[in-house]
């Protein structure tokens, strides 16, 4: 049992110092990256079905290496939370977002929103809030347009922290939404405390949402829920009219999807909004 416990044990070492050297290579190929400025964001419209106007857009993060190959963020943002590059990664993201969200209010485009994925590395770094500050201040885009997308798993890390730092974001006029909403279960009985103010239903929700088989019994509850707490929600992942009409029935009339744009280039997303 015992050399059999051995070579099982080196068997995982091997295994796991091929999958750690992967890591490493990646972290330094995103590094890299950043740093010749291969990353880009690309905008998605997010759109009232009422009236089938965008109202703002989601910044998403590209990643093109040097052979013209697109890796998917799935793969990059487990690596730079991981190696804390998220960091300086995200504040970039953040204030090329804060950028592109002035010159479409410039162009016209006024009231436009602007939603910006937070990772809890980023979120919990001490200088965080200082640098969602700078961002603002240096951009001059106006706070309450700014929305920062959080996960639902972050309220289970560190409560107390997550409550405060709500707190100082509200000071600043910023707005906050729990993305994946559903997935996470855990902030249920924190949601009230948290204070945010939109509820995105994870696309899974919406997938289920569908002519044959389900009726969407979950994202019917995330919009009753939002309704009850007096806060706003958006359904991503939104693909076909039975889904947007269904969501609507629901009460839910923000929605982000295929049906209605793909993540769209900055170029792009300001044709795509002028020929609306
Ligand atoms: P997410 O925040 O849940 O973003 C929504 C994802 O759904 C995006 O994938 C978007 O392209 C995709 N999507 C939108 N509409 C549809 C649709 O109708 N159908 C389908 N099948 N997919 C749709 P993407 O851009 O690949 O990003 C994946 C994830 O990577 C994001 O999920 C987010 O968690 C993370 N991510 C992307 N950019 C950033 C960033 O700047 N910072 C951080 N921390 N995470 C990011
Ligand atoms: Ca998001
Ligand atoms: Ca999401
Ligand atoms: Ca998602």
């Amino acid at each position: 049992a015992k050399s059999h416990q051995r070579s099982s044990f080196s068997y995982f070492t091997v295994d796991m110092g091929v999958e750690i050297r992967e890591r490493v290579r990646m972290m330094h190929a995103l590094r890299a990256a950043f740093e010749n400025e291969r990353l880009f964001v690309v905008y998605q419209p997010q759109i009232d079905m009422r009236t089938e106007r965008a109202v703002g857009a989601e910044a998403l993060l590209r990643w093109k290496t040097e052979d013209g190959q697109f890796v998917p963020p799935d793969q990059f943002i487990p690596i730079a939370e991981y190696s804390g590059l998220i960091v300086d990664i995200g504040e970039w993201v953040l204030r090329s977002a804060c950028f592109e969200l002035i010159e479409l209010h410039q162009l016209g485009f006024t009231d436009f929103k602007m939603a910006v994925n937070v990772s809890q590395a980023q979120f919990s770094h001490p200088l965080f809030l200082e640098s969602l500050k700078r961002a603002l201040h240096d951009t001059k885009a106006p706070a309450h347009c700014v929305e920062l997308e959080i996960t639902e798993s972050m309220a289970m890390t560190d409560p107390e922290l997550l409550i405060q730092t709500l707190f100082q974001i509200k000071q600043l006029g910023a707005q906050v939404s729990i993305d994946d909403f559903g997935t996470g279960f855990s902030s249920l009985s924190h949601l009230q405390k948290l204070n945010v103010d939109k509820l995105k239903i994870d696309r899974a929700f919406v997938n289920e949402i569908s002519d044959k088989s389900g009726e969407g019994s979950i994202a019917k509850m995330i919009v009753q829920l939002s309704q009850s707490l007096n806060i706003k929600v958006i359904a991503e992942g939104v693909e076909t009219e039975h889904q947007a009409d269904t969501l609507m029935s629901f009460g839910c009339h923000l929605a982000q999807g295929y049906l209605y744009a793909r993540p769209l280039t900055k170029e792009d997303l300001r044709s795509w909004l002028a020929k609306k």
